[in-house]
């Protein structure tokens, strides 16, 4: 089953095959929305990035998302607080209000047509034994000077028995912003090749080589974006989707 976002793209930007062996400033191993989004930032800032995709852009966990773009996480706040204090509650709540209108900003300067709208978010139960935990969140979002209301309806055709609301929330079409960051990547004297595999990189003198297909990218930096490590790296665990987490909803 295919999900909505990428059903809704009808032309799909197709990428070459990496042909060649190249020199880069950063290459970066993955074309999801945190290998783009990386992308992005660098080859605005003049250097040159190249990307390399194993398949297709955007199809993988990026294309597969709910499309919203929220700082409000579950109950995250009310968590945070007790468990690593409210300086780091703050932290996060920060990066992803940032990330919210960073992502815009992005959409506006790039004219990227990607069905951003603002909307409300809601964390609701329908189990009345859960609304002392709804409840706690609101007082912690409240601690942090952040404002949410309680509710006890929400726009959805069923009851429930309460639950919290933040404002200025969002949701877009992430294939379709993926698309306007390939854009302006390629734009920016960058290049992206699909159905190019890293299969590993190394550090030499000058930066580093990454093997892909039969080719050799040599850069003066590398970013691992492939969602779950392809290659064993000493002293990084196994870390799934934190980093990723970050990098989305803090870009
Ligand atoms: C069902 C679901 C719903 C979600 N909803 C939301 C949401 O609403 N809001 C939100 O903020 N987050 C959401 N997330 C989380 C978010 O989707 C991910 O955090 C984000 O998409 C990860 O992006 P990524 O670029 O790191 O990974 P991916 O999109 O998976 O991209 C990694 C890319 O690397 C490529 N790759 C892997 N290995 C190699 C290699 N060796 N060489 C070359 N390329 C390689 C892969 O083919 C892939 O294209 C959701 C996740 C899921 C699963």
């Amino acid at each position: 089953m295919s999900s909505y976002w990428l059903d809704s793209i009808k032309e799909k930007k197709n990428f070459d095959k990496i042909d060649n062996d190249y020199e880069c400033d950063v290459c970066i191993i993955g074309g999801g929305l945190t290998g783009l989004s990386c992308g992005y930032y660098l080859s605005k800032l003049g250097l040159k990035v190249i990307i390399v995709e194993k398949d297709t852009i955007g199809e993988k966990a990026s294309g597969n998302t709910t499309g919203k773009i929220t700082y409000q996480h579950n109950l995250i706040y009310d968590y945070l607080i007790k468990s690593y204090g409210e300086n780091y509650a703050k932290a996060y709540l920060h990066a992803n209000k940032e990330a919210i209108s960073n992502i815009k900003t992005i959409i506006d300067t790039e004219n990227i047509d990607c069905d951003f709208e603002y909307h409300s978010n809601y964390v609701y139960t329908t189990n009345q034994d859960e609304v002392t935990k709804i409840n706690a969140e609101i007082q912690a979002l409240h601690s942090l000077g952040e404002d949410c209301e309680f509710v006890t309806s929400c726009p959805l055709p069923f009851k429930i028995a309460g639950g919290l609301v933040n404002k200025s929330q969002a949701q877009f079409n992430s294939v379709k912003y993926m698309m306007g960051l390939a854009n302006s990547i390629t734009n920016n004297n960058s290049l992206i090749f699909c159905n190019s595999t890293a299969s590993d990189f190394e550090k030499n003198e000058n930066g580093y080589t990454t093997f892909v297909n039969n080719y050799k990218v040599k850069s003066s930096y590398v970013i691992v974006a492939s969602h779950y490590p392809f290659k064993k790296l000493s002293r990084i665990l196994f870390y799934k989707n934190v980093s990723i987490y970050i990098l989305y909803n803090s870009v």
